[in-house]
């Protein structure tokens, strides 16, 4: 059923490089995965907890830059290969001897400890194999290890893990943590409710479930917590490929195996941090296309992935997840159309009512607990600029009253009321904080 339908034209031609560190083939972190604010750019290598570790060139070329920063790569070189690819060796902890007294003799000049130097072509060469340096701790990391990299000759990020799969074997599927469903608009419903909805799912060595039927309405987006494990260590490391489909047709497929440095602000569309009151806070993975996200790992989208069911039937999706070894694994589940029902609050409920938020993207959720009659017929707001609106329930949920309130900058509410008076509320300053999309 599942193919792997998109060919990468960047892949041809690829030599054989050497691998820069000779004896560690276990990595802590892989290309592409997702950190706050970027996508890792490289592979991090694990080093035993030690500094000093040879670093050695992955093919013959000429240095093209050296850095020498307290902050960033620390010392880094930069190498550039007969191929137009460039290979980069960051936080060092001593250059080879070439480099370090070339590095010297221009900190002595400028009387400077940190250095970006350009080199000319050619000026200073090193064959494949050759020592470049040790490696270390120095410049932003959290502890001894190898940051490496490939980049094309527009200095896009490469994922390097093509060039060594031998060095680097990894003969198990990614693993599936979690399966989330968040509502996409005002009309949106999941199992009965417009919330971000999140379950473990069950399952093991590449197949994962999503147990029952989950009942959606609306437009509805699918993401997923999940991390790939290479042979050699337990360190959860990225998944470069997901495909989304639906009733067996493919509706999303991001595959990052490229990508610019400019880019990497899309992470913060692609990743969601579902609001929760309770740290830890999670990230997923949008399996769908959110607004404004151009990032170039989006292949292909239907729709924008945006799952909208339109009839009764039950219907399959299945997330298929590939790792840069080519190893996959599925996920899938069954989803059924369930119209929201009427709002009815037939009684006045005991207790006294309470209001309470949540932000869902642009909406603010507001829910009543132990509501009383009057408040089905509405609720209001009042706006930041003083004018007063009336606000209809959107549904009913055991002994909770749900509104949903499209924020823009008209309808930025101050305070809630309802029609008896009895029920005032200032709203907090968080509700105020819009979320900055459209
Ligand atoms: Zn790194």
């Amino acid at each position: 059923m599942m193919g792997v339908l998109l060919v990468l034209g960047f892949d041809l031609e690829r030599g054989q490089y050497a691998y820069p560190m000779p004896g560690y083939y276990a990595l802590s972190g892989s290309f592409g995965e997702l950190r706050s604010n970027h996508f890792h750019s490289g592979l991090d290598i694990k080093t035993g907890g030690q500094s000093g570790a040879p670093v050695v060139a992955i093919e013959d070329g000429y240095v093209s830059r050296i850095n020498v920063s307290p902050y960033g790569y620390g010392k880094a070189v930069y190498l550039r290969h007969a191929d137009g690819k460039y290979s980069v060796y960051a936080h060092l902890s001593r250059f080879a001897d070439t480099l370090q007294s070339l590095v010297y003799a221009q900190q002595r000049k400028t009387e400077q400890y940190t250095q970006e130097m350009y080199l000319r072509k050619h000026a200073l060469v090193f064959k494949k194999g050759e020592l470049l340096g040790y490696s270390g701790n120095s410049g932003s990391s959290l502890g001894p290890h190898l940051h490496f990299e490939i980049r094309d000759s527009a200095e896009r990020i490469l994922n390097p893990i093509p060039w060594f799969k031998k060095e680097l074997p990894d003969n198990r599927p990614p693993i599936v943590q979690e399966v989330a469903f968040e509502p996409l608009g005002p009309t949106a419903r999941i199992a009965g409710e417009h919330r971000f909805y999140s379950k473990w799912v069950e399952g093991g060595n590449g197949q994962y479930r999503l147990p029952g039927v989950l009942e959606v309405y609306g437009p509805v987006g699918l993401l997923y917590r999940a991390y790939d494990l290479l042979d050699n260590a337990g360190n959860h490391c990225g998944i470069n490929t997901a495909h989304l489909y639906l009733d067996d047709s493919l509706i999303y497929a991001f595959d990052l195996q490229r990508f610019d440095f400019d880019e990497t602000r899309y992470i913060n569309l692609h990743l969601a941090y579902p609001f929760t009151l309770h740290p830890p806070k999670k990230s997923y993975q949008r399996a769908f296309v959110e607004q404004g996200n151009a990032f170039s790992g989006i292949r292909f989208h239907r729709r924008r992935g945006i799952i909208e069911l339109t009839d009764g039937q039950v219907h399959d999706f299945c997330l298929e997840l590939i790792d840069s070894h080519g190893n996959r694994t599925l996920l899938s589940g069954k989803l059924k159309r369930k119209a929201p029902p009427l709002v009815s609050v037939p009684f006045d409920y005991a207790g006294t009512s309470r209001l309470s938020y949540q932000l869902q993207r642009d909406l603010l959720r507001i829910d009543i607990t132990n509501p009383k009659k009057i408040h089905a017929q509405g609720i209001y707001y009042e706006t930041l600029t003083g004018t007063q609106h009336k606000l209809l329930p959107a549904y009913r949920k055991g002994n909770q009253l749900v509104f949903l309130l499209q924020l823009d900058s008209l309808h930025l509410p101050r305070r809630l009321f309802d029609a008896s008076g009895n029920l005032q509320e200032q709203l907090p300053a968080w509700t105020l904080a819009l979320p900055d999309r459209p």
